[in-house]
């Protein structure tokens, strides 16, 4: 204890004796950014205390503050706190707050082609979407996308492949889905609207009334243990999989290119390496939560767990590629991220089909 005080004395002195002679290597302004403190603002999109989402977005924050020597404070809000939820992308491009979390597809009426950055119909799930921005080039286009709204985007969160979404009726067969009012967003409600549905848009907190009302017929939300919480099973009967219309939905960090620029590199990278820390713990909450409680849902509640028909799956696939195909001809950033994601998601299933696909085939068998 006492020779580590020495030390850290001695450290102290030599560096002072070090600046005032001169000597040192670092020059003073990289010293003064590198003891400068920073207290930044974080919304989010999602509601407070929200487990996995909002609570994985406070870790991160501890997380940068742990890692920064308490040299960068991230302050963080719920959606509507500070900004309302839908706002948060505004927020952080105007630069009233440094950071925001949620997902790209939020902002679609604004930027299309953001959507391919979270989750398409029938795309990459998890593993491929982090192999595509880690490691694909897709990080790349993501953040050239953004750059003209002052943003700097991080993949922070994966909710991995969805469920198709709770029902009060049998789907066996695609006219099952006429004339059917589901909630269901994004493109994935494109789709859905293709297959003679009827796709309204809802914020979470009404989905279990509207349900239970008969408002809507079926609802899709996040996976079993956010649907659980929400209370679904009590409102439908039946719970389809998989969740075709999002496959591994990326969540995401915004960061005002400006205050990004501000930081010394080493703080920097402590929000690279904390935002890539974080997108792995929300995953695996995901995916240990989600286990858990697709047995609570099947065991204590009897739910009727039903997969797809592959006749109304094969019809749902065919219509999302029409889909993509009308968005890309109407916007070209749209058509030019659409090339690229297709080519590497097209890449992906052939190497998919030797590794993961067969493997999960060869322990089934
Ligand atoms: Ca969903």
């Amino acid at each position: 204890m006492f020779q580590s005080k020495l030390l850290v004395f001695f450290t102290l002195f030599a560096v002072l004796i070090l600046s005032a002679c001169g000597e040192s290597n670092t020059p003073m302004t990289a010293v003064a950014a590198e003891n400068k403190t920073y207290k930044w603002k974080l919304v989010t999109t999602w509601p407070p205390n929200f487990p996995i989402f909002q609570e994985g977005v406070e870790r991160f924050a501890e997380d940068v503050k742990t890692l920064s020597n308490g040299r960068l404070n991230i302050k963080v809000f719920a959606g509507g706190e500070l900004v309302p939820a839908l706002q948060a992308f505004d927020a952080v491009s105007q630069g009233t707050v440094e950071m925001s979390h949620g997902a790209a597809y939020y902002w679609a009426g604004k930027i299309p082609a953001g959507q391919f950055f979270t989750a398409v119909p029938f795309g990459m799930n998890a593993q491929g979407m982090n192999s595509w921005l880690y490691a694909g080039g897709g990080l790349e286009l993501w953040r050239e996308l953004y750059k003209p709204h002052n943003l700097v985007p991080f993949p922070m969160g994966n909710t991995g492949v969805q469920m198709g979404g709770w029902f009060n009726k049998k789907i066996d067969a695609i006219a099952d889905l006429k004339g059917l009012k589901m909630r269901i967003p994004g493109l994935g409600g494109k789709v859905f609207a293709k297959a003679g549905g009827n796709p309204v848009l809802m914020a979470g907190g009404e989905i279990y009334t509207a349900l239970d009302r008969g408002t809507i017929d079926a609802t899709e939300w996040v996976g079993p243990f956010h649907d659980e919480r929400l209370g679904l099973y009590r409102a439908a009967k039946y719970y389809y999989y998989p969740g075709w219309h999002e496959p591994g939905p990326v969540l995401e960090l915004n960061v005002n290119s400006k205050a990004w620029a501000s930081l010394s590199p080493d703080l920097q990278k402590t929000i690279e390496i904390a935002a890539a820390a974080t997108n792995l713990w929300m995953l695996a909450q995901f995916e240990a939560k989600n286990l858990e409680a697709l047995v609570t849902l099947k065991d204590k509640y009897n739910v009727q767990v039903l997969a797809f028909p592959d006749e109304v799956i094969a019809e749902l696939r065919r219509l999302s590629s029409v889909v993509l195909e009308e968005e890309a001809a109407k916007d070209p950033d749209f058509k030019r991220i659409y090339q690229a994601y297709k080519t590497f998601a097209d890449n992906n299933d052939r190497w998919n089909e030797l590794s993961e696909a067969a493997y999960a085939k060869a322990r089934n068998r």
